[in-house]
């Protein structure tokens, strides 16, 4: 009698043992635990044992019933649970997910080249208010009354004394009224003129630098742009200085490149000219100087500008300004 409930007990457990899941564990414990269950049945037909035996084999019934019950229970949960980590963690047949890392946009990172160049130049960066008094805007950079990018057509006029800042030549005569010379900085900034096509946006990214100080000639301003261009694309690229007129610099030339695409063999991108205008400059007017206090006798000096898209364009071989402000994926994700 005691052996044989030994013996359910026994293949109870080698029942929980070698369940394959909560499916199998559920039906072993129907099977012994059930209401026909096999302990059960055993613990109904004590009633029929001799007297003196009943106690003993009902309390062993009942404690063995106790201890499966128990064992059942927490081979369910153990079961359940491992059965839904796999099915939450470690389905090995989905493919993985792809992490996209975030980078600067095309036209920081030439912004950020062309300032760096400079500045291991030695120059500094200058920075100053987009929203801008005419005075410091045309005024003071010898714009007279009547030139023509005063004009409505390429000027965001706030009133009639402030204006978005066209170009961010403002910061030359900001920086010189407050500073003696020597002057060598660089003037990154958004400028805004009221013009828009293929080649052109409503704003657009400008750097420009100014150096002032004695004895800086042309030559100096032919040095520091041909090493910016050197290292801007590479050491082969030749340039050309174009006699040109800024209200603000005297004598000015503008800065052609030999054109990036074809060599200088003449294309669409260089209009068959061989050459790409990538800048303006000239030496600094006397009359600024006159404007801040310098002495205009004493100090010379020379400036130039450029915009970051333009070089971006040439540098990437791009042909329509307008993908730059897009926010096209596809096209930002190149860089
Ligand atoms: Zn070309």
């Amino acid at each position: 009698m005691e052996k044989s409930i030994d013996q359910i007990y026994q293949e109870a457990l080698k029942a929980i043992e070698t369940a394959a899941g909560p499916k199998d564990v559920r039906s072993a414990s129907v099977r012994y635990l059930g209401r026909k269950g096999i302990l059960t049945q055993f613990l109904r037909n004590i009633s029929s044992l001799p007297v003196e035996e009943r106690p003993t084999a009902g309390q062993k019934g009942n404690e063995i019933k106790k201890k499966l019950e128990k064992a059942f229970n927490e081979a369910l949960v153990k079961s359940e649970a491992s059965t839904k980590d796999l099915e939450d963690h470690i389905d090995v047949s989905l493919p993985g997910r792809p992490v996209s890392c975030g980078s600067l946009h095309p036209i920081t990172q030439i912004n950020q080249e062309i300032c760096d160049i400079f500045l291991n130049m030695g120059f500094e960066i200058a920075e100053g208010p987009e929203v801008e008094l005419d005075y410091y805007n045309f005024e003071a950079l010898n714009f007279p009354k009547n030139h023509p990018a005063r004009d409505m057509q390429d000027t965001f006029f706030i009133s009639d004394k402030i204006v978005l800042r066209t170009h961010t030549s403002p910061l030359q005569i900001r920086t010189m009224e407050k500073q003696a010379p020597p002057v060598r900085i660089i003037m990154p900034g958004k400028v805004f003129r009221c013009d828009s096509d293929l080649t052109h946006t409503p704003m657009f990214h400008q750097v420009e630098g100014l150096l002032v100080d004695e004895n800086v000639s042309f030559g100096d301003l032919k040095g520091t742009l041909t090493a910016f261009v050197h290292q801007m694309f590479d050491v082969q690229t030749s340039l050309r200085f174009r006699p040109s007129f800024f209200p603000f610099t005297e004598p000015s030339a503008e800065v052609d490149i030999l054109c990036v695409i074809c060599r200088g063999k003449g294309c669409r991108v260089c209009s068959q000219t061989g050459w790409l205008e990538i800048l303006g400059s000239g030496m600094v007017h006397p009359a600024l100087y006159e404007n801040v206090g310098y002495d205009a006798i004493r100090y010379t000096g020379f400036a130039f500008g450029m915009g970051v898209e333009r070089i971006a364009m040439l540098k990437y071989g791009i042909d329509d300004i307008r993908k730059f402000f897009e926010n096209d994926m596809r096209f930002l994700s190149q860089f």
